[in-house]
């Protein structure tokens, strides 16, 4: 079985500007590239799992975020920093767009998003962490089986309140800083 590093986008990887949905509103973090590289040289594989209501919402199409996943990628693949897998949730039970209008037992807070990627990588949640800046990204991780939860950002503490196992740190660099070393 394999360990993986879960990350959040939003918030984690780039600037949350609110629904990026566009290469030109993408900012990498500062630090979260040698960030990448270093959980990669330790055997993880980094998984990426994203919510994406701006799409059920109509805030920017599927294709817009492929289209910002595969600036993303190219990126960080030039760095040997990219991510194994992308995972995102489209839907919300109260958006605009019709055809995403649902429940989803992949949209974190709920584990869907994790389960399928344990079962495509056949991980070991129990040795995988996640690294987001909302309480649904960890929350979610939780309970898919994943023992190491961090939360960065400037709320971090906040967010905190609704899962205590969650360690806070101002970034995703801190954290691999700090914990993985
Ligand atoms: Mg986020
Ligand atoms: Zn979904």
């Amino acid at each position: 079985m394999r360990r993986a590093c879960f990350f959040d986008r939003d918030g984690v990887i780039n600037v949350d500007y609110g629904y990026v949905g566009h290469v030109a509103d993408f900012t990498f973090i500062a630090g979260i590239i040698p960030a990448l590289q270093r959980l990669r040289q330790l055997g993880y594989l980094l998984i990426l799992t994203t919510n994406q209501s701006g799409i059920a919402r109509g805030r920017y199409s599927c294709e817009d975020f492929l289209s910002v996943c595969g600036h993303m990628q190219r990126c960080l693949r030039a760095e040997q920093a990219h991510f194994d897998a992308i995972y995102y949730c489209p839907h919300l039970s109260t958006g605009q767009v019709s055809t995403y209008c649902k429940d989803c037992p992949g949209r974190k807070p709920s584990p869907g998003m994790l389960l399928q990627a344990a079962a495509d990588f056949d991980l070991s949640l129990p040795d995988c962490c996640m690294i987001g800046d909302h309480a649904g990204d960890v929350l979610a991780a939780k309970a898919a089986g994943v023992s190491r939860l961090y939360l960065v950002g400037a709320d971090c503490l906040r967010e905190a309140a609704q899962c205590p196992q969650a360690r806070c740190y101002p970034d995703a660099a801190s954290v691999v800083k700090e914990e993985f070393k």
